[in-house]
């Protein structure tokens, strides 16, 4: 009894809501930032909004729709994309739903669609219906762009934790995924994963400005600039000794 509490409790916990929230201008407007984090494994869907338009896409829904539609709801946004920086299956569970709710497209990089199909299993495992899971997702590639109002992200390409991980980038902001996490990265030893590759990728998120605020997968936000100093790696002599 006192075990079947406490795991309650530990799960009441992993549900509760932990809304963060900023702006920052972009061409024309503001783009507003919003994260829930969803799921066991507190992802962090990201919610990205025209402060004019108020249209929206949605990042990494990886579980628990009904929080995310009723913060949509609350916040009278309207979605135009559902977006994955990845498609492992606690960045994408919800997606279904949500793409059944809304009726708008899921877009994903063009390296991603097997891990995709792999992961949508998964989730369907887990209770989420296999028929809301759209088969004509849309595909982008390095140095594709994502619009809504006013709001631009630039797709860049970082495979490493899986083929198809992407960056999003756009006002300031850097959308990361799991391949760069304030202090450490992503993993490589699942499949489609490769260090070699996550190395390349992180050098080139690292060659944006080092005040560019980086949001991550799961966790705490943090900046580029913070990163270089402090993660242990991106300094040299981690990087030196992987190219040996
Ligand atoms: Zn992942
Ligand atoms: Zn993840």
């Amino acid at each position: 009894m006192k075990h079947q509490m406490k795991t309650r409790i530990l799960l009441l916990a992993a549900a509760a809501v932990l809304f963060a929230c900023s702006a920052a201008r972009v061409t024309g407007g503001t783009m507003l930032i919003q994260s829930i984090a969803v799921g066991q494994l507190a992802v962090n869907c990201y919610i990205v909004s025209d402060g004019n338009s108020r249209e929206a896409l949605i990042i990494d829904p990886g579980d628990e729709p009904e929080r995310i539609a009723a913060f949509v709801g609350e916040h009278g946004l309207k979605p135009k994309y559902i977006v994955f920086t990845h498609a492992h299956y606690d960045h994408i569970c919800a997606a279904g739903d949500l793409h059944k709710l809304y009726g708008v497209p899921i877009i994903m990089h063009e390296a991603e669609t097997g891990t995709y199909q792999s992961s949508k299993e998964f989730c369907v495992s887990r209770g989420f219906s296999r028929e809301d899971f759209p088969a004509d997702f849309q595909t982008v590639r390095e140095g594709g762009r994502i619009t809504v109002a006013s709001l631009v992200l630039e797709i860049i390409h970082t495979p490493g934790h899986t083929p198809g991980s992407m960056g999003l980038s756009g006002g300031k902001a850097l959308f990361t995924g799991d391949t760069l996490f304030k202090g450490t990265v992503g993993r490589t030893d699942l499949p489609g994963g490769n260090t070699q590759q996550l190395m390349g990728s992180l050098k080139k998120l690292t060659a944006l400005p080092p005040d560019t605020r980086v949001l991550c997968g799961h966790g705490e936000e943090t900046t580029l600039g913070r990163e270089l100093k402090s993660n242990p790696y991106l300094n040299e002599k981690f990087k030196l000794k992987l190219y040996q």
